[in-house]
């Protein structure tokens, strides 16, 4: 089976369940990425700054699928905001990928104390425009820096990556993406697996017949965010992307929207420098 695709504000198509690297090391980023790949997955999330582009690259060369089945993310890192640090820190994950576009580059984090987040855009517009970056967007953009962006930018941004998992649902970012068709990206959507025993994610699970990490993901989906779950583990990778045959009815929705807790897993994007 396939993941559903999701149209981008520019027309662009990317699959709505794809595979995130971070975390994994460069020497098993090739074999992991082949092994999701293999499962279905037909979207790789990575990031300059995960060290992993090398072996991501060479899992996507391995996987002998061609270039324009795979929808490629990577991400400027916080050391390289400003026109042209950006232009050449995206020529650098370029080589490093052994690609010649990306379909999605993303500002990794706004990093509101440099205050270079709009001139760092002003670049990947050029990407865009230049046809090496099918689609560009932003990640860890609060409401604020999204506001300050929209008042300025050429280009809409495509995208939102932000973190957000049933403790953490992001309801304020969801709707003002959803009112400038920005999607809304989750990371860390398993809330790195660490919400995985709640009873009430187990009980769905036995309800459904799924796992509590299947009861997640199907959650994400119905809400139409777009997700990157990360394994190393193949029997995981398979099971994360098993998520399109069944459905959480509106009860169940609610029970997760229960899990919201207000608190984050990962760092507050203003203090992130
Ligand atoms: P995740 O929520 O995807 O959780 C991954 C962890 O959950 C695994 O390491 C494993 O311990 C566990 N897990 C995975 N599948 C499981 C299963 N089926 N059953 C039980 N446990 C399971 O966390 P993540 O890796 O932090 O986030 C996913 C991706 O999001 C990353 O790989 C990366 O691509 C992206 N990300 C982006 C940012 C950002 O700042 N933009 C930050 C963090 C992560």
């Amino acid at each position: 089976s396939s993941a559903p695709l999701v149209t981008l504000n520019n027309g662009v198509e990317m699959p709505q369940l794809g595979f995130g690297v971070w975390q994994v090391p460069d020497e098993q980023a090739s074999e992991t990425v082949r092994l999701a790949l293999q499962a279905g997955y037909r979207s790789i999330d990575t990031a300059a700054i995960y060290g992993n582009e090398e072996g991501t690259g060479k899992g996507l060369a391995a996987s002998g699928l061609p270039r324009e089945d795979v929808f490629v993310t990577t991400k400027v890192w916080n050391n390289h905001h400003g026109h042209d640090a950006a232009l050449r820190a995206f020529d650098a994950s370029l080589a490093r990928l052994r690609l010649e576009y990306v379909d999605l580059y993303l500002i990794h984090w706004p990093v509101p104390e440099q205050d270079l987040y709009l001139e760092t855009w002003r670049a990947l517009e050029k990407l865009l425009a230049d046809g090496r970056a099918r689609s560009i967007g932003v990640s860890n953009f609060k409401p604020a820096h999204l506001r300050r962006l929209l008042d300025t930018c050429d280009v809409v941004p495509a995208l939102n990556q932000i973190e957000l998992h049933p403790s953490f649902p992001q309801a304020e970012a969801r709707a003002l993406h959803a009112e400038h068709h920005i999607a809304t990206e989750a990371w860390s959507p398993l809330g790195q697996g660490k919400l995985l025993d709640n009873p009430v994610l187990t009980q769905l699970g036995e309800k459904h017949g799924r796992t509590a990490a299947q009861v997640v993901l199907r959650w994400h989906l119905q809400l139409g965010n777009v997700v990157i779950p990360k394994s190393v583990t193949p029997s995981r990778i398979r099971e994360n992307f098993a998520v399109t045959d069944f459905e959480l009815a509106p009860e169940d929705m609610q029970l997760i929207a229960g899990l919201d807790n207000g608190t984050r897993i990962g760092p507050d994007p203003d203090e992130m420098n």
